[in-house]
């Protein structure tokens, strides 16, 4: 490329060279994590940690050793949906990460922060540096799977976390609007890039089920997840209704008792996605 600067872990083009280079990093000694899903969207408030959260639920509920890494370290919403508030504890380089109480594991910058409430102003390097760390210097043990709450958008940090960990595949979560083609296809995009996999794509607030009459009511428009499904080769599709039941959940750190059903097609890719054996590699 004429305007290379050969700083590859800021540029996303698929150029030659970056075919031979590497930014893999392998996680903490004491970790061995069998697959890893990254769950992206384009913008945020999409419902990505909430589709993240029973993803994790359902696998957990299926008896797999379960964990959360929230990537989104500056709109950290992962723990407080289980109901978990305490800091996470270790030493110097071992971080030990929080736990439901079902069992899930999990580390967010809200478990580093003296109060959930303070805001996380820091620039895109420090940040990505954080997510990373998440991955590098967390003790996670034995892990059947592990779901990577990413940072909403194609940005510095997404791009880190794509690069820089080895990754079974990505979930696409999106809503019934507008210009939802363009920002998924900025996702696939992305996700084809590094040469992961998009293993499917959720549609939240798709639509809402009336509690008389039992009709569903496309709220945000009609359902695009099927015709994007079938235009970008995505294997899976789910279509979560707007749920208040699910608000409620969320808000109460209850969401271990939420329905995860809908979420059963793209799941089931997700159990068919690729081990990572060695991550280096
Ligand atoms: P994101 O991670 O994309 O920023 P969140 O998962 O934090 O979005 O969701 C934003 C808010 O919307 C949260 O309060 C969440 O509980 C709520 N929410 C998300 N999806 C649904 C849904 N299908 N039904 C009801 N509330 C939802």
């Amino acid at each position: 490329m004429a305007n290379c600067t050969h700083d590859c872990g800021t540029c996303a083009s698929a150029c030659g060279s970056r075919a031979k280079t590497s930014f893999i990093k392998p996680p903490h000694k004491n970790s061995k994590i069998r697959r890893v899903v990254a769950v992206t969207s384009g913008k945020g408030g999409v419902g990505k940690s909430l589709v993240t959260s029973l993803l994790a639920v359902r696998a957990q509920a299926m008896g797999l050793k379960t964990a959360i890494l929230d990537a989104d370290i500056t709109g950290p919403s992962i723990p407080r949906g289980f109901g978990v508030h305490e800091l996470a504890s270790g030493t110097d380089g071992n971080i030990l990460p929080v736990t439901s109480k079902s069992g899930i594991k999990m580390i967010s910058m809200n478990n580093l922060l003296e109060h959930e409430d303070d805001p996380v102003v820091w620039r895109g390097a420090l940040i990505a540096g954080a997510a990373l760390q998440f991955w590098t210097d967390v003790v996670w043990g034995d892990i059947d799977i592990m779901f990577i709450d990413m940072p909403p958008g194609t940005g510095d940090v997404p791009l880190s976390v794509f690069q820089s960990i080895p990754l079974s595949g990505a979930v696409i979560i999106t809503t019934p609007q507008e210009l939802v083609e363009m920002i998924v296809k900025k996702n696939v995009n992305m996700a084809r890039m590094m040469n992961v996999p998009v293993l499917g794509i959720a549609e939240n607030m798709s639509y809402f089920a009336c509690p008389d009459c039992g009709k569903r009511h496309e709220l945000f428009g009609r359902s695009k997840a099927a015709e994007l499904a079938e235009k970008y080769a995505i294997p899976a599709v789910a279509r979560i209704p707007v749920d208040p039941a699910l608000t409620a959940l969320a808000d109460s750190g209850r969401l271990e008792e939420a329905e995860t059903d809908p979420l059963a097609e793209i799941f089931s890719c997700i159990l068919a996605s690729r081990e990572i054996k060695d991550p280096l590699n």
